[in-house]
């Protein structure tokens, strides 16, 4: 993801400005492409109206095709509350099986020989292959 935009979801939503300092987020960002910055616009707003506090983001990547979102809760969070965000983190990954991850338009799950990834017509057949 361009850094322009990761700036912009930094300066919307407080949640990924905390980023637990032992967890990949804090030194590689985003790792997936801009199509689903739109799932990670809605996940900031969703969970920023939680009204959560001490949650920290460990990781958000593409992996085996879709968005992984894994957040780190403090331990006196209730069990329901956790619950509510990872309802929210749910919506994001599953949005994501339908979204292409490079323009953001309908996409689907796509095969290659070395990976799987989510992609509309138009971007899987630019693709690069191996
Ligand atoms: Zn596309």
């Amino acid at each position: 993801m361009r850094k322009e935009l990761a700036e912009c979801l930094k300066e919307f939503f407080p949640i990924f400005s905390r980023a637990a300092k032992d967890g990949p987020f804090e030194a590689r960002g985003f790792e997936c492409d801009e199509g689903w910055y739109t799932i990670l616009d809605r996940f900031g707003r969703d969970l920023t109206l939680l009204r959560l506090r001490g949650i920290k983001v460990v990781q958000i990547k593409q992996g085996l095709g879709g968005l992984r979102i894994t957040l780190r809760y403090p331990f006196w969070l209730s069990k329901k509350k956790i619950e509510k965000a990872e309802s929210v983190v749910l919506d994001a990954e599953l949005a994501s099986y339908k979204t292409c991850e490079a323009c953001g338009g309908r996409g689907c799950r796509r095969e290659l020989t070395d990976r799987t990834i989510i992609r509309c017509d138009m971007c899987f057949k630019s693709e690069p292959r191996p």
